[in-house]
């Protein structure tokens, strides 16, 4: 296995001069070399093919001990220098100062058909920024990882790619539900990989600390690499970069908000500079459609970070922001318009968004109204949101009770005059559809192209982490190959086009998760 290292993030960005791995304070720094740790018995569970040979990596290569020395973190690829970058946050709200990649080590760069990757264990032990915790990550999080990063860019959405996921061997502790039982489980490791795994929080820590030079090394490093379309780094750049990301971010959000994804800790230190979803922690998606759900337990008293609420709180990630990237730019107005733009943007795209789910392609003003409504309907009963859009290509007319009775949790609650409301939303569409020149047929099928009928429910991720717990790992596989084409209809995977089970509904990692990982 030969990869094409280029290393631009150390050759250009301020590293730590202290070599230890001790957890510190890092100041004047982007980033401290660190190594990983040996781990007892590494075994590598899964690859995934697809992003090994956008790596340059063959599918012998990936079955050979140097791939799972290297990907498992117990040898150094030569010539290469891992490193663990700095960057700081604001969690739940509140600025929690410096974090840093506590349990991720980056491995190298990979140029490969023009593109460059980043290459990141996590999982792989401490580091300067791991705190009060151990850097490692179990498998039941790492499988969650695993399988969420890469089913999110089969459904077309930006987010930081999965290469391999390895188990260590070791044994490591962890309290799940933060209340006081903590137990073993088996160690794990994933490697992503990203173009970059910039944060909000990379910038927040420089401006934080008034390092206005390492901030704008930073602002012109990233322009360079990753937004280099935008020209030279100025002023005028610097707004034009911020006016890229708040759209880069929208256009995120929107997405999550199309297929029902909730990532569950939406803090700026886990907000991609490009735009990209990062960090799957106690993620989850939505099984009925209810704007106040959150997957994750430790938000569960203010629901922060709420299905309906996550379009505001990108918006008020990228205040903070705007506040990091305001000494290269020294004007409020600019930054201000942007952010104002964000709403605007917001409701123009998300109307947009909401009518390729229904199928609706003309222009009419009484849409809003009409997908309003359709909201109200969805949170009358438990209704499905993937099975009630994935099905709703198939109306014709009169056949919306078979709709709703695939998508309703339980018929025996509907009373008469939910069925009503029901009756009268599906007239009001019918009436509408009729503005439109696309038959049936035509309309199914760019339907089917924006509502997946295979996502990755909580309970699925849960029974493939179970099965891992016994040693049986195919279930990981069988998901794998599934999300890898979740708009098409896979009539052998028919079985997980299907409403999330009774047994699920309040167990612990289907419904409930914790940052615990
Ligand atoms: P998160 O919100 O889960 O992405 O993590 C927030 C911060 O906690 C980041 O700085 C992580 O690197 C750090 N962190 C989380 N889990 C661990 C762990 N097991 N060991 C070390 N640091 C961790
Ligand atoms: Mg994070």
């Amino acid at each position: 296995m030969k990869l094409a290292i280029k290393n631009t993030f150390i050759n250009n960005l301020p590293a730590d001069s202290n070599l230890e791995n001790t957890r510190r304070q890092v100041e004047n720094a982007a980033y401290s070399f660190v190594n990983p740790k040996q781990t007892k018995n590494p075994k590598v569970l899964h690859v995934s093919l697809e992003m090994a040979i956008e790596l340059g990596i063959s599918k012998e290569e990936t079955q050979s001990e140097f791939f799972k020395n290297i990907f498992t973190g117990n040898q150094v690829y030569p010539n290469t220098k891992p490193y663990a970058m700095c960057y700081a946050g604001h969690q739940f709200g509140n600025w929690a100062g410096q974090l840093g990649d506590g349990r991720a080590i980056n491995l190298f760069e990979v140029e490969h058909q023009q593109k460059n990757w980043k290459v990141q264990l996590k999982g792989a032990g401490e580091t300067p920024y791991s705190r009060t915790a151990d850097g490692l990550a179990v498998l039941r999080s790492s499988i969650r990882e695993y399988l969420c990063s890469e089913a999110m860019f089969h459904l077309g959405i930006p987010t930081t790619r999965a290469l391999s996921l390895s188990v260590s061997g070791d044994d490591v502790l962890r309290d799940v539900l933060y209340d006081g039982n903590p137990a073993y489980e088996k160690g794990a490791i994933v490697s992503r990989i990203a173009p970059s795994f910039l944060r909000f929080g990379s910038f927040e820590i420089f401006a934080a600390r008034n390092d206005h030079k390492n901030l704008k090394v930073l602002a012109d490093y990233t322009i360079n690499h990753h937004f280099s379309h935008l020209g030279k780094p100025s002023k005028e750049t610097y707004i034009n970069f911020f006016k890229e990301v708040v759209a880069r971010t929208l256009d995120l959000i929107i997405h999550w908000q199309r297929v029902g994804f909730v990532h569950g800790v939406m803090n700026t230190d886990n907000m991609s500079i490009l735009g990209l979803t990062i960090d799957y922690g106690p993620y989850g998606w939505l099984e009925d459609f209810d704007y106040s759900w959150t997957p994750n337990t430790t938000d569960r008293q203010n629901r922060r970070y709420r299905y309906g609420n996550q379009p505001n709180i990108g918006l008020w990630n990228l205040y903070q922001l705007a506040n990091a990237l305001y000494p290269l730019i020294e004007e409020v107005a600019p930054l201000e318009a942007i952010l104002n733009q964000y709403k605007i943007d917001f409701e123009t795209k998300s109307l947009q968004m909401m009518k390729s789910k229904l199928g609706l392609y003309m222009n009419d003003k009484e849409d809003v109204k009409l997908i309003q409504d359709l909201e109200d309907c969805l949170q009358l009963t438990e209704t499905d949101m993937t099975i009630f859009f994935r099905n709703l290509s198939d109306f014709e007319g009169t056949n919306f009770f078979e709709i709703l009775e695939n998508a309703f949790y339980t018929t025996a609650e509907v009373s008469k005059d939910i069925k009503e409301k029901w009756e009268k939303w599906f007239q009001n569409y019918d009436d509408r559809l009729q503005k439109e020149s696309l038959n049936q047929l035509q309309r199914k099928e760019k339907m089917d192209a924006v509502n997946p009928k295979y996502v990755l429910r909580n309970y699925m991720a849960q029974l493939a982490i179970d099965a891992a717990d016994n040693g049986d790992y195919s279930l990981i596989n069988e998901l794998f190959q599934l999300l890898k084409k979740p708009y098409s209809e896979q009539p052998k995977y028919e079985k997980w086009f299907a409403k999330r089970p009774e047994w699920a509904r309040n167990k612990v990692g289907c419904s409930m998760l914790s940052c615990s990982s």
